[in-house]
């Protein structure tokens, strides 16, 4: 193996840098031609391709979003379309692609590996909705924004004694919320793990207000349903002047953490062990403080785990 590439596809989050410079400088710390692909699989298809080298991954560390850019292209999930892929990167001389991203990027890397192209995929999302890996690229420092986030809106929620509803990302998984709202002390979280029941919640917050409690903030995953909703059932409900903030796609965005950029260092230089191994098709977890390669097949079909216990642990702090 002498050439390989990298692109960042689907949605971008914060770190998806720091693993293209991790890609770019340890290919090129084992001798490799290393090219990076622009606009995800929509430009492997129209040959978007620039050579990489010590200096174009300079000063990338730090910055959010992806250096290589992103995009979403439905004619890459046709055999015609991942076909003209593979000829593209024949026509560079490229063998083997690592692909960062969420699972429909592992899934066009599945196909490319079926067409004899070595890939590795690396989990890169804010949202943490990637069976066999503890966490993605770009998760803690989502937390970390819409925990600053819940800190500010704490403030003018307590001066104003009212209640609020902070809507966050995560698509259908709920570990933003979850997380955010256990280190955020979050009077309620809801999140599509666990049932919505809107008397619960009520019962939750007059028990808050009972022992003195003269605000609350109710963190809703997006993937519960619409936080102004939501809002407004539990103003219909109470009578109460309940406020509404939708965080959005601010979340995505931000100087990663350093936790961020410490996994996507490390899981793009294993990217690199795993090529120079002759693996294809897998996608980099993380268990534990260990890296493993995991069969994308099996990555793909396995049912993603949730924490139910810290999920009741923040019920428990939070009354
Ligand atoms: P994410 O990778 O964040 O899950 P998407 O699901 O939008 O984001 O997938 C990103 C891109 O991956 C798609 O636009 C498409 O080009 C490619 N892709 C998704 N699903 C498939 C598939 N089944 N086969 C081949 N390529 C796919």
């Amino acid at each position: 193996m002498e050439k390989i590439a990298v692109l960042t596809s689907g949605g971008d989050s914060p770190g998806m840098n720091a693993a293209i410079r991790a890609v770019v400088r340890k290919g090129l710390y084992h001798g490799l031609e290393v090219i990076g692909i622009k606009h995800g699989y929509a430009g492997l298809m129209r040959g978007e391709m620039e050579v990489m080298d010590l200096g174009s991954v300079a000063d990338i560390i730090q910055r959010g979003g992806t250096k290589l850019y992103t995009a979403r292209c439905e004619e890459f999930k046709t055999p015609t379309g991942q076909a003209q892929g593979a000829a593209r990167l024949r026509e560079w001389g490229i063998d083997a692609l690592v692909v960062i991203g969420g699972d429909g990027s592992f899934r066009g890397a599945r196909a490319l590996s079926a067409l004899g192209i070595n890939t590795v995929g690396i989990p890169g999302t804010i949202d943490n909705d990637i069976p066999c890996t503890d966490y993605t690229i770009g998760f803690d420092t989502a937390v970390n924004t819409v925990i600053e986030a819940i800190d500010k809106i704490r403030d003018t929620a307590t001066s104003h004694e009212r209640t609020y509803v902070v809507e966050v990302m995560g698509r259908n998984a709920g570990d933003i919320a979850m997380i955010a709202g256990l280190a955020g002390g979050a009077e309620s979280i809801l999140i599509p793990e666990a049932p919505f029941q809107l008397p619960e919640v009520l019962q939750r917050l007059q028990h808050g207000i009972e022992r003195g409690k003269r605000h609350s903030i109710i963190l809703v995953a997006e993937g519960v349903g619409h936080g102004m909703k939501i809002g407004e059932q539990i103003s219909e409900a109470t009578g109460w002047e309940v406020r509404v903030t939708v965080l959005g796609h601010l979340q995505r965005g931000g100087s990663p953490t350093a936790f961020d950029r410490a996994l996507a260092s490390r899981m793009g230089a294993f990217a690199i062990d795993l090529l120079l191994q002759g693996t294809t098709s897998v996608m980099i977890g993380v268990r534990g403080q260990q890296l493993v390669p995991i069969d994308i097949e099996e990555a793909l079909r396995t049912p993603r785990s949730f924490d139910m216990s810290l999920y009741e642990l923040a019920g428990i702090l939070s009354i």
